[in-house]
């Protein structure tokens, strides 16, 4: 097997090496049942303990409390844009949101197809460095929820304290779900597409507090509402089976590891490292403003765009790989997710040390 090289990608990005150890045993073999694990009916009493499994190690990570709804979907993040307001609000009827990036302004222009989305802040003229604080905006008093995105993985920004509102929560937790503790209860719904921080592209988890799955109007169609999923525990039709089963061993791994606790306290350890380097020197300068700061993605300039090419080049060779930013802002971005490992910073910031050095 050649070496593993440190993978900065933003999504689909690194898994732990255990869970793809183990997943590529599964796959031809599952449990010395001499079937593979992609080739098993969703159906089956093996599968459906495959899920049960990964559903129970999720709440428990999490805190989940009864009174919410874990659901396995496909369609990705982006179909949540949607999902969301059609489920929970009808003609007429709004929602205000937090434009913090690409991702939000994706989901308040499904919101305005569906409903009205009134927009109560946005860091757009600012390209989006930043994220609001409390008191920063005022939510809509006829808003039936606010939504945010908590960690923004284009522009490396992240809410490090949640918005407070009387209203109930709905965020897009993509790329920062299972990296810190937090309270649920304030939220109606929160989901997140796996392949950030929870396993690989195909599966999205929607957590949805149960009052909420009547609300949706009679005319959403069925696969759309929440409910259909939610009444057969995800198996109203085939599930991403091959996903959920990676969730699953991602979360055992989480928890072996001593669960989110210790992710979130290593997470700040790791992007500590990073950010102590750019803050070091003029050389290299970071796009967020310092309290919106990710912990999960690392966004930064150099001084040219000549030289970001050549940095992102020069690190590939050395088996640095993923760290190009989104076309969108450009620069150079490193996501170092959960199961990105504390190395793999050591060796970047030690290459960026060299690469300042060699070019300044
Ligand atoms: C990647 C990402 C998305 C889009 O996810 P898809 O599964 O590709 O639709 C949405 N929101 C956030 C915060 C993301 O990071």
């Amino acid at each position: 097997m050649p070496d593993r090289i440190f993978n900065f990608s933003p999504g689909p990005a690194t898994l732990p090496q255990e869970v793809l150890v183990q997943a590529a045993k599964d796959i031809v073999n599952f449990n010395n049942k001499g079937i593979g694990l992609i080739e098993l009916s969703h159906r089956s009493k093996e599968f459906m303990a495959v899920a049960d499994e990964a559903e129970k190690l999720l709440r428990e990570l999490m805190a989940i409390p009864d009174n919410y709804k874990v659901l396995f979907l496909q369609g990705g993040a982006s179909t949540q844009f949607a999902m969301v307001p059609m489920n929970l609000l009808s003609k007429g009827q709004k929602a205000s949101y937090l434009n913090t990036g690409t991702w939000a302004k994706k989901a308040i222009k499904e919101a305005n197809l569906i409903a009205e989305a009134h927009v109560a802040y946005s860091s757009e003229e600012s390209s989006f460095n930043h994220v609001p604080k409390n008191g920063e905006y005022s939510v809509d008093p006829a808003a039936e929820y606010l939504y945010f995105v908590s960690n923004n993985t284009i522009y490396g920004t992240q809410f490090a304290e949640f918005p407070k509102s009387e209203k109930m929560l709905v965020c897009d937790m993509s790329s920062d779900i299972l990296s810190r503790k937090f309270d649920i209860k304030p939220f109606g719904l929160v989901f997140a597409g796996a392949q950030k921080n929870m396993g690989p592209a195909g599966v999205t988890v929607v957590i949805i507090r149960d009052d909420l799955l009547d609300r949706a109007p009679a005319t959403v169609p069925t696969m759309l509402r929440y409910k259909t999923h939610a009444d057969k525990d995800s198996m109203f039709n085939t599930p991403p089976c091959f996903a959920i089963y990676i969730v699953g061993l991602v979360c055992k791994w989480l928890k072996a590891n001593g669960g989110v606790e210790a992710m979130e306290k290593r997470n700040k350890e790791k992007a500590a490292i990073l950010y102590g380097m750019i803050d070091s020197t003029d050389f290299y300068r970071g796009h967020a403003q310092v309290d919106s700061r990710s912990l999960m993605n690392v966004t930064f300039n150099l001084p040219s765009p000549e030289l970001e090419a050549e940095f992102i080049a020069q690190a590939g060779k050395e088996g640095l790989d993923g760290l190009k930013g989104h076309r969108s802002i450009g620069g150079c971005r490193a996501s170092i997710y959960n199961a990105f490992p504390r190395e793999g910073v050591l060796a970047l910031v030690d290459f960026m040390k060299r690469f300042e050095k060699a070019n300044s």
